[in-house]
């Protein structure tokens, strides 16, 4: 089926809009994603529905959030009926752990680069009802997300993502495969939440504050950095250095540091 554009849309700088055109790609997001008939899918940002048509194809219905009024009119009369819900919602205030409430969702989308940490974050809680997020990121926000410790790009993101997610990156995309071309490559990265049962257990909030202190300035040694909620002493009986820098820090040695701060707290 040939893809139809939205005559005269001026991609709109304020909602990330980078639209998918090149074929080849399109069906190679789609294949990644493997979407099956009865999968709960739904896509954040469909924009002129180039992979939602595809993934329509494929799966027979999904269901979509989109900001843009315009691309929403447009989608609308993209579809037969029962092939597409549409949510025209910001995807940053809706509530993901009720949204389809009941289902267990397949998330995936080619995200506006511009809000696409605060919507990682977002998707947080709801990692307990989602089988599997599969999205188009700068190239950049993926080597963040899946950064191992010791690397210069190991950070908050790396840290409270891979607590929760399985990641891979898969491929990079470039940036001719969109319309307009974005500055930078684009990569898709999959991310499959752990069973709850593998979860270290820490209080999450703790945990979000002390990593985002630790990481707020990077050269810090972390007594400093964490001040706030343990001491050298308190960071030393963890067998965790209180000189180390954050960035050398595993993911179990920060919750092992949220754990000593909360049973400090509770003291
Ligand atoms: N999926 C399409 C494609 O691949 O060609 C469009 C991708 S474009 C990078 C991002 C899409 O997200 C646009 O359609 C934009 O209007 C939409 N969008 C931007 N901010 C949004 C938000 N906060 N909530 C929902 N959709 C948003």
């Amino acid at each position: 089926m040939t893809q139809e554009w939205l005559e005269g849309h001026h991609a709109r700088k304020r909602f990330g809009q980078n639209f998918l055109h090149d074929r080849h790609w399109i069906e190679r997001i789609a294949r990644a994603i493997d979407p099956k008939p009865g999968d709960e899918l739904i896509e954040i940002g469909p924009g002129q529905a180039a992979l939602t048509r595809e993934v329509v194809n494929l799966a027979g219905h999904e269901t979509a959030v989109e900001i843009d009024r315009d691309l929403a009119a447009f989608l609308r009369g993209q579809f037969q009926p029962g092939e597409l819900d549409l949510i025209e919602a910001d995807a940053l205030t809706l509530d993901w752990r009720t949204v389809l409430e009941g289902r267990r969702l397949r998330v995936f989308g080619n995200l506006p680069y511009n809000i696409s940490s605060p919507l990682l974050f977002a998707l947080l809680p709801a990692a307990g009802r989602v089988i599997d997020q599969h999205f188009m990121l700068q190239k950049e926000v993926v080597d963040r997300m899946t950064a191992q410790p010791g690397s210069k790009t190991y950070g908050r993101l790396s840290v409270m993502l891979q607590y929760r997610y399985v990641m891979h990156k898969l491929f990079d995309v470039p940036p001719g495969a969109f319309t307009p071309a974005p500055k930078v490559t684009s990569s898709i990265v999959r991310m499959v939440p752990k069973a709850e049962s593998e979860l270290l257990p820490v209080d999450g909030e703790v945990f979000g504050a002390l990593v985002a202190a630790a990481f707020q300035q990077r050269r810090k040694t972390l007594r400093n950095a964490v001040a706030d909620f343990l001491d050298a002493e308190g960071i030393s009986a963890l067998g965790i250095s209180p000189t180390a820098r954050a960035e050398t820090l595993t993911v179990a040695d920060f919750v092992a540091l949220a754990n000593g701060a909360a049973a400090r707290r509770s003291a």
